[in-house]
């Protein structure tokens, strides 16, 4: 089967490595080239969209920022899972509260904000501090601004006046006003849907980020409460959006209570340590997803930990003694994922102690949560 990825990241190329035992041939579509690329090599395959679909059987994403018009007609080709509407929704903050609501599970308090009557309003009704977002175009904390009780408010609106006046998005360009959820800790869901309605769901993952960006993430264990309630949360969120596809949602812990921040509808940074700590890694489970093919067990074998390489990093050779690497094959950039480093022990207790050894061997202020994630094992 051929399978066209929207997008020739690192997540494309995960798919096309994963994707090779099963004889599934994966390209990638380069949005910004146009080009149909190889997605380990790079190498040029194709020029254009309509011959990428052309010669897929399937066509898929790894991002969520994609134009409106690519989505529609990768869309009309009957071939596209998850398909726009889930793709549009991971993309759009308006739509995925608007999902969350309508799939009734517990987000953040928020408000839509296009003038400054909204933001008035807003300050008003969920009071300060605010977290306001962007609704499109956000990630890895990019496109936020916090409004604190001592915060200077008029000029926080000229920002994000400023904002909306000059988005390249125009009229759909908005921003949303979310209470702060004063969390304990941050954990993400990741589960494979079926067309039929089947799920695979991996066991949460605890998430430590460093200024917005994902630093290590952790599955040694979780409370069974907690577990269940976010695949209730999950079922809820992927049957509403009739989801197809692998399937990534973050939320926050408060006490034991979780809400969901965000989703993401594709496979997800939180979900790499599936690639050495699952039966079958989430690349993988996507992959048979989109497919039509039976689902694989996403059983954690053993507790792993997964840590980011971000930016212009040294991870000397001798990690490879402890650990898988997965590097990129991308030019360090800073705060630029270039890889990551899956860390498996037989149990939570060696796990730390591997976190520990590992952390010796790498600078900490290039790698600062490992050892906040040590302590979280502790
Ligand atoms: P996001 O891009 O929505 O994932 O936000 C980036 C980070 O900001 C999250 O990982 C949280 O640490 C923090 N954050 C986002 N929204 C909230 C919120 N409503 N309350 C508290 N912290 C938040």
């Amino acid at each position: 089967m051929n399978v066209l990825v929207l997008g020739a990241g690192q997540l494309a190329r995960m798919m096309a490595l994963a994707g090779a035992p099963l004889n599934l041939k994966i390209s990638a579509y380069d949005v910004r080239s146009g080009n149909v690329v190889h997605p380990v090599t790079l190498d040029v395959l194709g020029h254009g969209l309509e011959n990428g679909i052309k010669n897929a059987d399937v066509i898929t994403a790894e991002f969520e920022h994609i134009a409106p018009d690519v989505l529609e007609i990768c869309q009309a080709s009957g071939k596209f899972y998850p398909g726009e509407t889930a793709i549009l929704t991971g993309g759009d903050r308006r739509l995925e509260k608007a999902l969350l609501d309508k799939a009734g599970v517990a987000n953040a308090r928020y408000q839509v904000i296009t003038c400054r009557d909204d933001f008035d309003v807003a300050i008003a009704n969920i009071g300060l501090p605010l977290i306001l977002k962007s609704a499109l175009d956000g990630y890895d904390g990019k496109g936020q601004w916090r409004l604190k009780p001592d915060s200077d408010i008029d000029a926080v609106w000229l920002d994000i006046d400023n904002f909306l006046k000059t988005s390249p998005q125009g009229a759909r360009q908005c921003v949303i006003a979310e209470e702060f959820v004063p969390f304990n800790r941050e954990v993400s869901l990741i589960g494979a849907r079926n067309a039929k309605g089947d799920v695979e769901i991996y066991p949460l993952t605890e998430n430590i980020h460093t200024n917005g960006i994902l630093s290590v993430s952790v599955a040694a264990g979780e409370n069974d409460a907690v577990q269940a309630q976010a695949e209730a949360m999950f079922k809820a969120v992927a049957d509403t959006l009739d989801y197809v596809g692998v399937l990534a949602i973050e939320f926050f812990d408060v006490g034991g209570n979780l809400k969901v921040n965000e989703i993401a509808p594709r496979v997800h940074n939180s979900g790499h340590w599936t690639q050495q700590g699952a039966e079958v890694c989430q690349f993988e489970n996507h992959l048979r997803a989109v497919c039509g093919l039976p689902l694989g067990s996403a059983h954690r074998i053993r507790p792993t930990a997964m840590i980011n390489i971000v930016g212009e990093v040294t991870v000397p050779v001798e990690v490879l003694q402890h650990a898988h690497v997965h590097w990129y094959d991308k030019a360090p950039r800073p705060g630029r994922k270039i890889g990551h480093i899956n860390l498996c022990a037989d149990n939570a207790a060696a796990l730390t102690d591997k976190l520990r050894d590992i952390a010796a061997l790498l600078d900490t202020t290039e790698f600062p949560a490992i050892k906040e994630a040590a302590a979280t094992l502790a």
